[in-house]
């Protein structure tokens, strides 16, 4: 291009009004994808760049590995809670498509002591049918227990779903690894606002390097039974779950968290003892020796963060980073919610330009 031309080019891309220049969303997990069908569907125009999109199946790539249940989380903040309630919400509706992967089922959750002011029990005032159950319901090894309807998500379902629902309102996918979000400052200069959703790439983006967080590899049990329309949870010290995926006929067994682990082997003896965890907590649901055949294994790294997921929006010259990673072991049950609350920040930011 002419020096011109280029001088032209410019001009007509600093004039280019504020809602017609391309969102940039670094990351295209269950967190990028979902915020990009967000403000797809509120009318910005959305460019989503990332190493691995969604039907990949890289450990490191989260999304494609999740459980993945919606579970209220205890110790939380009321806000967080609500960015939950959110989720909740859209999923709910979406358990109506099957191609979306998301499904209604029971839950049942037994408490190893007395419930905490901050437990999880908050979750009573968005899901349906919940209940204290009466001490003949649960195993007398725990204090108390709920039962109530949750939501499960099927991520070889959801991704692919959500991947083309992004295609279909008009965003665009870029296949690339950067090194830094200069990278993508520089290959989209006309545009204002960049979202950082690339979970544990924040560690090592030159311009991030966000020390908090870290990977925490998980290796979960899928085991293939028609008995998959209840979840069991096991919520205290032992970290065990049962995960129905009732549109792939099986149960989820869980978990493990293992904080600087990236092995992709599977390690036998977590998956032998996850099965007996899981025959622990739903004997008429897991045989203690399950057929080799009804057997596979899940392993994916968890972009967790010390302190808990990064949430905030700020100013750098003309642009504006928005940031939304460190979701650990909760990004599904979080992520319609952070959707949301990217969407009234990106709106905060156009007033800001739109009202001068
Ligand atoms: C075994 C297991 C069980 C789980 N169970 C549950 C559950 O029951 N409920 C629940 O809510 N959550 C669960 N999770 C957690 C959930 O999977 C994660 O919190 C969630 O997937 C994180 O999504 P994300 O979009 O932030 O990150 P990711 O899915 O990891 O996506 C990151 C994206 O950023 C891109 N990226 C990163 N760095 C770069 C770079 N430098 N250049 C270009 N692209 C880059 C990647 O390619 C990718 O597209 C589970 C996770 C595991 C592993």
């Amino acid at each position: 291009m002419s020096p011109l031309l280029m001088e032209q080019y410019d001009n007509d891309a600093m004039q280019m009004p504020f809602a017609q220049r391309p969102i940039v969303i670094l990351g295209a997990g269950i967190i990028g994808c979902a915020t990009a069908r967000q403000l797809l569907q509120n009318g910005f125009p959305v460019v989503v760049v990332a190493e691995y999109l969604p039907g990949d199946q890289d450990i490191t790539y989260a999304s494609a590995w999740a459980g993945a249940a919606w579970h209220a989380a205890g110790g939380i903040k009321p806000e967080q809670r609500y960015l939950q309630a959110v989720t909740h919400r859209v999923l709910l509706k979406m358990a109506q498509i099957p191609e979306s992967g998301v499904s209604i089922v029971k839950a049942r959750e037994y408490l190893e002591q007395k419930p905490a002011p901050d437990s999880a029990i908050w979750g009573r005032t968005v899901t349906a049918k919940f209940r204290e159950m009466s001490r003949d319901e649960f195993p007398d090894n725990f204090y108390c227990a709920w039962s109530y309807e949750t939501l499960v998500t099927d991520p070889t379902r959801h991704m692919p779903y959500l991947g083309k629902q992004v295609t279909e309102l008009g965003g665009t996918f870029v296949r690339q690894r950067v090194q830094s979000l200069q990278e993508l400052y520089d290959k989209f200069p006309e545009s204002r606002i960049f979202i950082n959703a690339s979970g544990l790439g924040s560690l090592t983006l030159t311009d991030v390097l966000d020390d908090r967080c870290f990977p925490e590899r998980g290796q979960t049990v899928f085991l293939r039974t028609d008995k998959c329309n209840t979840m069991y949870f096991r919520n205290g010290q032992e970290y065990t779950y049962v995960i129905p995926r009732p549109l792939s006929h099986g149960v989820v067994l869980g978990g493990v968290k293992q904080q600087d682990n990236l092995s992709p082997e599977v390690d036998l003896d977590i998956a032998r003892d996850e099965i007996t965890r899981a025959h622990r907590l739903a004997p008429d649901v897991v045989p203690e020796q399950p057929a080799d055949e009804d057997v596979s294994h899940i392993i994916g790294i968890r972009p967790s963060r010390r302190g808990g997921f990064r949430l905030d929006s700020e100013k750098h010259g003309d642009r504006n980073v928005i940031s939304a990673y460190g979701f650990g072991g909760g990004g599904y049950a979080f992520s319609y919610g952070i959707a949301d609350a990217v969407g009234k920040m990106v709106e905060n930011v156009e007033r800001e330009n739109v009202i001068v």
